[in-house]
């Protein structure tokens, strides 16, 4: 890591010290000595290296390899989905499961990387906003790390995220509103605690430099997993958006050490109906979106109504010739149900809407039957079990012949 810079105004910020913002409000990136690095750091290496997202250290800001908090997260399985395939008519369709990292969600990515950072930096209390899984990623690094977590959710998240977050031992505020009322909150709660002792850091997604450091090791991750080929679509469900900004940030990197060439793929961003802001941009030819109003899907992770990286999300998809599609909740949660009955696979709504998403471009046309196609699965089924409930009621005793389910022994 050389220094950041700013996305919007590229001013330059020095490295190894604590950062949000620009002053311009633009989210600073990351920046490396890449063209050093390629003389030092070889793919062919990576077989020795950990077998987790920290096997890219290189290309990751930690700089003291102890200040490293990791649970294991990343090298998730890359799995060849050939029944769904068939199906819908996807003959080389994979999917990235990201629901068996470290609580259930690619989450675990972004904030291994960023406590590992607040370790490095010496910051002691974090904040966040999160429409929940975050919030279930933030918690466990911080206890790992032994740092003090103060959570804000919607008290409608789902209820595996609220449950974790106290096994955790993290201080939870539960807000009647949405995940921008959130961080409203916090962004107050963090400026009143500014210069104080136990100042509150706002480690909000993309408010702060390194969780999309953490995320992009999904790009590399897809790259190695493929032999260093680039598949020829890449469906992301985008809340934030911010995984998909990070493995574009990873495909230019990965290029600028010569480990991949400039070929790219569509980057599809996937969202729900009842909260598309990144759709309505794409589809309005918009720089940025606009605020989502009266927000609501089952996909907790996608029910983000102006993100923050809206428009480097807009930017990656535009630039590789990609798409945005909205997908709605009952479509989303029968792609997600057939997924895992044809494969063993148990998605997030998220993820199942991705599969979704396969479906609607390969009968428009927009994917071709061969395709190499990736979708990533961003979380795992089973932290949703209200939404998945609807669609398996257990049945009372008396109806069990008719709706077959429960019996009564003997
Ligand atoms: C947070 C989340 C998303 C959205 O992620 P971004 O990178 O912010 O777009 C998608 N799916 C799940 C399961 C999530 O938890």
């Amino acid at each position: 890591m050389t220094h950041l810079e700013c996305s919007v105004c590229s001013k330059n910020f020095e490295a190894g010290r604590i950062w949000n913002l620009c002053d311009c409000g633009g989210p600073l990136l990351v920046r490396y000595d890449l063209a050093r690095l390629r003389t030092e750091w070889n793919r062919d290496s990576l077989v020795a290296s950990a077998n987790s997202m920290w096997r890219y250290a290189p290309a990751l800001p930690v700089r003291n390899q102890k200040c490293i908090i990791s649970l294991g997260e990343g090298m998730t399985p890359l799995l060849h989905a050939r029944r769904t395939g068939a199906r819908i008519g996807a003959n080389d369709f994979l999917i990235k499961d990201e629901g068996l990292n470290p609580t259930g969600s690619f989450k675990a990515r972004g904030l291994s990387c960023a406590i590992s950072m607040c370790v490095e930096l010496g910051v002691k209390v974090l904040a966040i906003p999160s429409a929940g899984n975050a919030a279930s990623a933030l918690s466990a690094y911080a206890a790992a790390a032994g740092l003090e977590a103060h959570i804000y959710m919607p008290a409608d998240v789902p209820q595996a995220n609220f449950i974790e977050c106290k096994a955790y031992g993290a201080h939870v505020t539960l807000v009647d509103g949405l995940i921008s009322d959130c961080g409203r909150i916090v962004g107050e709660r963090c400026k009143a605690t500014a210069g104080q002792p136990g100042a509150w850091f706002d480690i909000s997604t993309l408010k702060e430099p390194y969780r999309i450091e953490g995320k992009k090791t999904m790009g590399y991750e897809v790259a190695e997993q493929l032999a260093w080929t680039l598949p020829d679509a890449i469906l992301y469900p985008a809340g934030g958006g911010v995984g998909m900004i990070g493995m574009w940030k990873a495909f230019a990197e990965m290029e600028a050490l010569g480990w991949i060439g400039s070929k790219r793929p569509k980057m599809i961003a996937v969202q729900s109906e009842g909260c598309q802001p990144i759709v309505r941009a794409f589809e309005e030819g918009t720089e940025y979106s606009r605020f989502w109003d009266g927000a609501s899907t089952v996909a907790a992770g996608l029910r983000v109504p102006k993100p923050l990286g809206d428009r480097l999300t807009l930017q990656a998809v535009r630039e590789s010739g990609g798409t945005a599609i909205a997908i709605p909740d009952r479509e989303l949660m029968d792609a997600g149900i057939q997924l895992a009955s044809e494969e063993g696979i148990f998605a997030a709504p998220e993820g199942a809407a991705c599969v979704a998403a396969v479906e609607r471009l390969i009968r428009s046309g927009f994917l071709k039957a061969d395709d190499k196609i990736v979708a990533y699965n961003t979380g795992s089924g089973l932290k949703y079990l209200e939404a998945y409930s609807v669609r398996f009621p257990r049945t009372a005793a008396g109806e069990a012949d008719k709706l077959g389910g429960l019996i009564t022994p003997r």
